[in-house]
């Protein structure tokens, strides 16, 4: 335990909590998660669960309806054709099944490569006994991972590597350059490969989503994890799900049987209601308003400067002059304004940047950057 930290982020709820309980207006853009309503059909479908007796353990895999319906999802949305017998797995959202892909990839003594930054991956490759091994993404290049130094970072240890697009916390959607870099890298040197897709369906303007799955030569190695949490605002939910090839799915299910057993059993009906329908829409509408306000914003802020993001529901700018460091101007601000973001090293190296999480209302990411200004404008 003593190679496992504490989130970051939990620092600055705990902070949050105690100045709203002095009765504190915090603005809230550091909390990962829509603010949105779960959409009512997807709440009617969990109420008739319970209603039609679906209260009990399910499968290791999950409900076969849902299986099926993530398999006919996967073939339409990304050309990938998991088995909905033995090649997908319905977990208590994304977070186990990272957790248990890691869990069950990772042997003791290998090297993982995440991304720098990333979410946060690192503590379980760590609880499986491996070394966490970053490798950048460029600001200059919109946060696309620098393939030279990917290279330069894979060796005879180099067991597993970890793809997260759209990404957090930067909002950037790897190219298909990159992506293809990335697949060759991964085929030559024989690694398996982890895509963390949760974002997919929150993307803005021409940027197109592509899983790795899909490219030639990469499905046989490759999980790829997805879930309803972020684009269907069911956070409290907990489904999560990954597609595998047979041999891979085996071992990780072997690992799910001794975690949760099964993802909710009512959570799973709403899942599949939600996944039947394109009630994301309304949802990605918003947040892309939220994105355009947040980038117009952040240009006004002497010093503020961030590549555009082109999916999920972050932004991850420089701090305003004349600050130098993240943490420092998050805490300052946070206790100065009340307006709270994360410091940039709590998702990897990089301590001069923020993460902005545009998961708030238009006219509360007004306020946040009016306080911003004044704030700098005090400095
Ligand atoms: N992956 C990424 C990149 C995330 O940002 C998150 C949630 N913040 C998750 C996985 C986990 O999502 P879930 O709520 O489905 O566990």
């Amino acid at each position: 335990m003593t190679e496992i930290p504490y989130s970051g982020i939990r620092e600055i709820f705990s902070e949050c909590n105690r100045l709203e309980r002095n009765g504190e207006d915090i603005v809230h853009l550091e909390i990962g998660r829509p603010d949105f309503d779960t959409p009512s059909p997807i709440k009617q479908a969990a109420k008739s669960a319970i209603d039609e007796g679906h209260v009990h353990y399910t499968s290791n895999y999950g409900i076969q309806p849902l299986r099926d319906r993530i398999s006919a999802k996967f073939e339409t949305d990304s050309g990938i054709s998991y088995d909905p017998e033995d090649e997908i797995i319905v977990t208590a959202g994304a977070s186990e099944a990272v957790f248990v892909s890691i869990m069950s990839m990772v042997d003791p003594g290998t090297e993982v490569l995440i991304p720098d930054p990333c979410w946060t991956y690192a503590p379980t490759v760590r609880a499986a006994g491996g070394t966490p091994v970053r490798y950048p993404l460029d600001p200059e290049s919109g946060f696309q991972p620098n393939i030279e130094v990917l290279d330069s970072l894979i060796n005879d240890d180099t067991s597993l590597l970890i793809l997260n697009s759209p990404h957090n916390p930067t909002g950037s959607v790897i190219d298909d350059d990159h992506l293809r870099a990335v697949r060759d890298l991964v085929v030559e040197n024989d690694l398996i490969a982890v895509s963390d897709e949760i974002y997919e369906k929150i993307i803005y303007g021409g940027a197109k989503h592509r899983s790795l799955a899909s490219l030639d030569g990469m499905y046989e190695r490759t999980i790829t994890i997805n879930g309803v949490s972020k684009a269907y605002s069911m956070t409290g939910w907990r489904v999560g799900y990954l597609g595998a090839p047979k041999a891979l799915a085996d071992e990780i299910l072997r690992m799910r049987q001794y975690t949760t057993t099964c993802a909710p059993s009512i959570s799973q009906y709403a899942a599949l209601r939600a996944l039947e329908g394109d009630l994301f829409e309304p949802l990605v509408e918003a947040f892309a308003d939220r994105r355009a306000l947040v980038c117009e914003r952040i240009e006004d802020v002497p010093g503020m400067t961030a590549p555009t993001p082109e999916g999920a529901i972050y932004v991850y700018p420089t701090v305003p002059e004349p600050s130098t460091d993240g943490r420092e101007f998050v805490w300052s601000l946070l206790h100065d304004t009340g307006v709270a973001l994360v410091p940039g090293d709590v998702f990897g190296s990089n301590s001069s940047r923020v993460r902005i999480a545009y998961s708030n209302s238009l006219d509360r990411i007004n306020t946040a950057f009016d306080r911003i200004e004044a704030w700098v404008e005090n400095q």
